[in-house]
């Protein structure tokens, strides 16, 4: 059969021209050739402009996203595999560079689109356009379907497949360390309960990134609270780590305030994370001071330290999700979801959360507050 006839059939049969007659498909297939690809071979990178958009005859290409959340690392997972019959490098006819990558998962043939002259007979021709453009939709769903699903099977790994094991070993060395099962010497016992707390720190991580997820969806219930009770709770739990590390804790919290309304859990957590931030950045010998103030409408809890400090480059992306900075990368532990969780907690309460550096009163290190309505 000669190229063009293949081209045509290719075409044809894909989803994207599903609604395309026969006239307008043979003016796409003059813009249209076969390619092959190796495999292994990248087809077009993450973030590139998608030249062509690309219909798979044969083989399978996988559509990679970057997942590294560290400056200086580089890792890719597969978001989806595409199939023949399958199509990607769709956004060549849509003005977006928010391109995944695409790569040979074995060796491929593909029909290869030209993207600008796609683009230019659709701009012309609207009855051409919105057929194409609808099957677009379908796909670009049903990639993020894909996605989802994929989202929903890693945190269902992380909830249970990971966790139930690591609570296994977690209650088994609580049993040791209780002297359950024989006498432990000195070294013994130190090193044990550093297991347990490394352990503890990573169930903690996997509670953060699951938490992340249930954020989205809200549904937090409210009670009303006595916020300086809430704060002193949560730091009994920290000062031990603040004593271990020789910081002198202050604090200064404002009795017979109003109450506030809000989930006790989840404000203790948002404490606990800034006080804990302040503890691992601030070196040994600082000093790490909380308050709780009464302003108009609301009360304001305010964690200064006089550690690291933050950049002004870094200052307005410490909420993001996943984000960790300069000063994070050399400490082992975090996952840079607590102040983005932190943050999701207090907007869900109607508050504020918002962080300074350095601390306008000491010019030093970090200031981290925020407000919540009085109720
Ligand atoms: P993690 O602590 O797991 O890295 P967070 O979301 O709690 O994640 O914090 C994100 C980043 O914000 C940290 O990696 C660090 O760079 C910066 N940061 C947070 N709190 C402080 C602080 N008190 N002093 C200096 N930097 C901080």
């Amino acid at each position: 059969m000669p190229n063009k006839e293949i081209i045509l059939q290719v075409l044809r049969a894909s989803s994207i021209f599903e609604e395309v007659n026969d006239e307008a498909l043979s003016k796409i297939a003059t813009f249209s050739h076969e390619v092959s690809f190796q495999p292994g071979e990248i087809i077009f990178a993450e973030g590139d402009v998608a030249e062509k958009l690309y219909i798979l005859v044969e083989g399978e290409v996988g559509i990679e996203a970057r997942l590294s959340t560290r400056p200086g690392s580089v890792r890719r997972g597969t978001i989806e595999s595409v199939a023949p019959g399958g199509v990607f490098g769709w956004s060549a006819i849509l003005e977006t560079h928010l391109t995944m990558g695409a790569r040979a998962i074995s060796a491929a043939k593909a029909i290869a689109v030209d993207g600008h002259a796609l683009h230019s007979l659709l701009a012309q021709d609207t009855e051409l356009c919105s057929p194409v453009m609808r099957k677009l939709v379908d796909i670009v769903s049903l990639r993020l379907a894909n996605t989802r699903i994929t989202l929903a099977h890693i945190l269902s790994v992380c909830s249970h497949d990971l966790k139930a094991p690591l609570a296994a070993v977690q209650s088994y060395l609580q049993v040791i360390l209780g002297g359950f099962v024989g006498e432990l010497n000195e070294k013994q016992r130190e090193m044990l309960s550093r297991s347990c707390v490394r352990i503890a720190e990573f169930i903690e991580m996997i509670d953060n990134i699951l938490d992340i997820s249930r954020f989205e969806v809200g549904a937090v219930e409210m009670e009303n609270l006595s916020l300086p009770e809430v704060v002193r709770d949560s730091i009994e739990m920290l000062r031990p780590l603040a004593e271990e590390k020789k910081l002198n804790f202050t604090l200064d919290l404002a009795q017979d305030v109003p109450k506030v309304k809000g989930s006790a859990t989840r404000i203790k957590q948002v404490v606990a994370n800034l006080v804990g931030n302040a503890i691992k950045f601030t070196p040994s010998q600082g000093e790490i001071s909380i308050k709780l103030k009464e302003d108009d409408g609301y009360l304001r809890v305010e964690v200064a330290d006089t550690g690291v400090g933050i950049s002004p480059e870094e200052l307005p992306k410490i909420f993001d999700d996943f984000y960790r900075g300069v000063a994070g990368g050399t400490e082992a532990k975090g996952t840079g979801l607590g102040l983005s969780i932190s943050k999701k907690i207090i907007e869900t309460h109607g508050g504020r959360i918002w962080a300074e550096s350095p601390c306008p009163e000491t010019g030093r290190g970090s200031k981290f507050v925020f407000a919540l309505l009085k109720s």
